[in-house]
């Protein structure tokens, strides 16, 4: 018959922890842990992303992104670098994932100039 092996009841109940007991027959990792679901634990208002989507969503914004952080952030990724900004290709257009970019100032000038260049070759 299988039984269990009883565990001296001054530590943790969870496997392989032998920490002492805090609350609920956990120790305090492990009570924290069930208390707070780590997935609720990630703070994302924290993000550089998040601030940048605050912003744009007071701008012209694709319906995808006006509600939706993670749609955003699934769409354009995390920002590469501090020097990168959300840029949108076409300023007349509006943000989305098909006219937005992470670009550095550097990119940017060189993206604007080439930009201009075509628009004057058409004319
Ligand atoms: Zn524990």
């Amino acid at each position: 018959m299988f039984t269990m092996q009883p565990k001296n009841p001054t530590t943790c109940n969870q496997p392989d922890c032998n920490l002492p007991v805090c609350a609920k027959g956990m120790c305090r990792v492990h009570y924290d842990k069930e208390r707070r679901p780590p997935t609720h634990t990630y703070d994302y208002t924290k993000d550089t992303e998040y601030t940048t989507w605050k912003k744009i969503r007071k701008l012209r914004i694709h319906l995808s992104w006006v509600n939706s952080y993670t749609q955003f952030l699934q769409d354009m990724g995390r920002r590469p670098s501090p020097e990168h900004r959300l840029v949108m290709l076409d300023p007349s257009n509006i943000y989305s994932k098909y006219n937005c970019k992470w670009l550095t100032y550097e990119e940017q000038k060189a993206y604007n100039k080439r930009t201009t260049m075509s628009q004057q070759g058409q004319k």
